[in-house]
């Protein structure tokens, strides 16, 4: 029987002895043919929560479903589920195209239908030059490519990664990202990929769950994301260079909602404010790009000194400080013209501005 593709997560938690608690209270549906990214700090509980998925790791409360049937005493063998690790074995002495085919040689499949499978994934893998070689004598990312390949030939129900790429170089990680995700988006298997680095969650997944303490922080598309961040942490953890996040206090002054930053005050939108309340001490926050430069008359312009400038010959980011004022980040155009030691008059755009109660 195999797994059509619908995994449900109800109220998982996991204990580790010494009174670890791994994972609390996770809570996620996933539907067919999503690529679901897990992402977090290291020590957050994604592997954990991925091997309970797989059936390795015992599950302490709660159910996993898979297709309607609860999974929690399934063996991993008959979850009809593939997996690649970061530490992927390959085995030494077998030549690529019969490591690719060895988990079809397990089962009773004709010798045709293994090399048509075989072919089939190291074409669209690029390795068909590659088959008679051994592990020993490709790349990184070429012994990664196999383990996926072989990952893949079982043509499971679902697809799990733990930080599959993390032993690559960054130019070889961006490149094989785009491959994996064509690979998914080819074989329309769903998949959950674990990884640490938010910019392979933003990039990679249709939709994201955010991790931290073993607590799902926020699950939903990067776009939601990245533009409501349901809390603090996630609002630090997403987004490169980092949202800017400074403490500040809510003010009203004839009828206007002004919050503080550092010695000014600046105008704020009231929708911006958090569903659950207000409970001061309070953090704000605004995306680096959503800080703009500003003529010096200009109502609620911030006068503030470049103190680092990081041109990319695309963007610009610059690093602000001022006296009694937090340090805030900009990204700009790459022909900004300012220079170390300036001073600059920047605005923050209201309607861009969030408010975070302090957990
Ligand atoms: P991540 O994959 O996000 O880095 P893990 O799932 O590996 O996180 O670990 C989550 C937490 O559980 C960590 O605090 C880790 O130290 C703990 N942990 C993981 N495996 C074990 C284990 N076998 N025994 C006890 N604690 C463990
Ligand atoms: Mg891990």
């Amino acid at each position: 029987r195999n797994f059509a593709g619908d995994l449900q997560i109800s109220k998982v938690n996991k204990w580790y002895p010494g009174d670890v608690h791994a994972v609390k209270d996770m809570d996620m549906e996933i539907k067919r043919g999503e690529f679901i990214v897990f992402v977090g700090p290291s020590g957050c509980g994604k592997t954990t929560l991925l091997r309970m998925i797989a059936g390795l790791e015992s599950i302490s409360s709660g159910e996993v479903v898979m297709d309607g049937r609860i999974v929690n005493k399934v063996p991993p063998k008959n979850r009809d589920i593939a997996m690649v690790f970061q530490n992927y074995a390959l085995y030494p002495n077998m030549k690529v195209k019969d490591n690719i085919a060895f988990p079809l040689k397990m089962q009773h499949i004709g010798k045709t239908e293994i090399e048509r499978r075989a072919a089939e994934l190291a074409q669209k893998l690029e390795l068909e030059t590659l088959l008679e070689r051994k592990p020993g004598a490709l790349s990184g990312g070429q012994r990664q490519r196999v383990a996926l390949a072989r990952a893949m030939i079982r043509k499971p129900g679902l697809f799990l990664m733990d930080e599959p790429l993390a032993n690559l170089d960054a130019k070889l990680r961006t490149e094989m990202r785009r491959e994996i995700i064509t690979l998914q988006r080819e074989l329309g298997v769903t998949t959950i990929y674990v990884t640490h680095d938010q910019t392979e969650a933003m990039t990679m997944g249709t939709r994201i769950a955010v991790i931290n303490g073993g607590v799902l922080q926020q699950f939903g598309t990067p776009q939601e994301i990245y533009r409501n961040p349901a809390n603090l942490f996630v609002a630090g953890f997403i987004g490169s260079p980092n949202m800017n996040l400074w403490d500040t206090k809510l003010v009203t002054y004839q009828g206007q909602h002004y919050l503080t930053l550092g010695n000014t005050h600046i105008p704020i939108d009231v929708s911006n404010l958090p569903a659950d309340g207000l409970r001061e001490p309070l953090k704000a926050g605004i995306r680096p790009e959503h800080i703009v430069p500003a003529a010096p008359d200009e109502p609620h312009a911030v006068r503030m000194k470049i103190n680092i400038l990081e041109n990319t010959g695309r963007e610009a980011a610059v690093f602000l400080t001022g006296a009694d004022m937090p340090n805030l980040t900009v990204v700009t155009d790459a022909d900004f013209s300012g220079q170390v030691g300036q001073e600059v008059y920047i605005r923050l755009k209201p309607e861009k501005i969030h408010l975070f109660n302090i957990e």
